[in-house]
């Protein structure tokens, strides 16, 4: 490890990238980085069932926003082997108490001009420090180890433990993985298959993603996998992958994928935002499901359900793929905008399918956070973790019907349309959502929203 030096830079006028936390990630203090945005990630592990080290390297692509001496990425790792920017040999060190990786280029980064981060670790999945911010309430497996092999569970703040980043969902960025792993087991993650090669007994799988995704919703999963391929909406190539010991048993659920896929691309009025869908079903996941970008993750037992309506956590995740995904939140405050979308749209659906009224759907919702509120905080000022993850999903819900009830259906899909069409592949706050249904509407309901998102008590039941 080579420490950082304190050598004076010459020529331009440089300023240090520093951790500026508190000032975007109001309850996750010490998470996320300044001075540049990322663009891609390239990641590679050399996986070996019996040990929870991999050898591991990661190839960041981010422009620098103004110049920098030196810049910090959200990292845990068991080691950091080597630093390199631009080609050359970069000093650095990695505080992992501090989860952060200081990397001083030999040449500063000039504003505005693109630099490539080459880094060189050892990722080791037993190592799994607890969230700092809450660690009482950081009860996941983020490295989900599981039958030999494992995925990836990083919301909303670890996904910096599986590889260096800059770990908040505004920076968003195509990822890729390359992943070798030994006969008999097989690899899959976001985005799309690009090459599989088999060499010396080990097949190294390479996927990607078109478009970028925030790091919380990363996945990637190595294991005994079943592959389901299918045609989706206008020719949309889907691929699921379930553990499998139980693939054929999932088989019917995973067979609703493509009418899921119809029926949200027509409630939110625009096509399904990325270049496949799938689900993952593995094990490891109890009381969870991710919305994984391009592939959600559930646990396998779900998915060997019965197709008799109990299929709503798959709209939830699916929807997540527009509202959390292609349209990416800010900061966690604005977590309601996912969840309050993806729960929104699964009362809808239930009702579309004759199971339960929508209006019977957001009572039930009202009625669960008008109880919970103290405890959680409002959808807009979540008091803990756990309500970033649980306590954003009936309050955003009825938000969104309450706005439905005042305006009507027709304006509302609008400002959903409009919404989601002008945030796609960026990042979107509580603000931007408020905007446009000033726009739309016509009206200025700033403090209809902002009762309903930060008030500390839950407005009445819509109607
Ligand atoms: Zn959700």
């Amino acid at each position: 490890m080579k420490k950082i030096g304190l050598s004076a830079l010459c020529g331009v006028m440089l300023v240090t990238s520093s951790t500026t936390a508190q000032a975007t990630e109001r309850l996750l203090p010490g998470l996320g980085n300044t001075g540049y945005d990322v663009q891609s990630y390239a990641v590679a592990y050399d996986y070996s069932p019996g040990t929870s080290q991999m050898p591991a390297s990661v190839d960041i692509v981010a422009r620098a926003e103004h110049g920098l001496s030196s810049f910090t990425l959200d990292a845990v790792a068991r080691q950091v082997k080597s630093v390199t920017v631009n080609g050359l040999p970069a000093e650095y060190q990695l505080d992992n108490s501090k989860e952060k990786l200081t990397v001083k280029p030999r040449i500063a980064l000039l504003p505005g001009l693109p630099f490539r981060t080459a880094i060189s670790f050892v990722a080791d999945r037993s190592l799994e420090p607890k969230s700092p911010s809450f660690p009482e309430q950081d009860n996941f497996d983020h490295w989900t180890d599981w039958d030999g092999g494992f995925e990836l569970m990083g919301q909303p703040n670890r996904s910096h433990l599986f590889f260096p980043m800059n770990d908040i969902p505004s920076d968003k960025a195509r990822v890729s993985f390359r992943v070798s792993v030994p006969k008999g087991y097989q690899a899959v993650a976001n985005g799309t298959l690009r090459s599989e090669r088999t060499k010396a007994g080990r097949t190294t799988y390479v996927f990607g993603t078109r478009d970028p995704i925030p790091t919380h919703v990363a996945q990637l999963a190595v294991g005994h996998l079943t592959e389901f391929k299918g045609t989706g909406p206008h020719g949309l190539p889907l691929r699921s992958f379930v553990d499998s010991s139980k693939a054929k048993a999932a088989g019917a659920r995973v067979g609703l994928v493509p009418e899921q896929l119809q029926w949200v691309e027509e409630a939110i009025g625009a096509p399904y935002p990325f270049e496949t869908y799938g689900v993952l079903g593995v094990g490891g996941v109890t009381g969870y499901a991710l919305e994984s970008a391009t592939l959600s993750m559930f646990n396998a037992d779900y998915l060997t359900g019965p197709v008799d309506g109990s299929d709503g956590t798959m709209v939830h995740e699916l929807v997540h793929q527009y509202f959390g995904n292609a349209v990416s939140v800010k900061t966690w405050d604005d977590m309601w905008l996912s969840e309050g979308h993806a729960a929104y749209y699964t009362g809808l659906y239930h009702d579309a399918k004759g199971r339960r009224k929508l209006d019977d759907f957001m009572r039930d919702a009202w009625e669960f956070e008008s109880g919970e509120r103290p405890k959680y905080g409002p959808p807009g000022r979540p008091a803990d973790l756990s309500s970033i993850l649980y306590g954003t999903n009936p309050g955003g819900a009825v938000t969104l019907y309450a706005l439905r009830q005042k305006l009507g259906l027709k304006t509302f899909q609008q400002i959903e349309k409009t919404f989601f069409e002008r945030f796609r592949n960026k990042a979107a706050s509580t603000q931007d959502y408020i905007d446009v249904v000033n726009e739309v509407s016509g009206q200025d309901l700033t403090a209809f929203v902002r009762e309903w998102i930060y008030g500390a008590k839950t407005p009445p039941f819509p109607g």
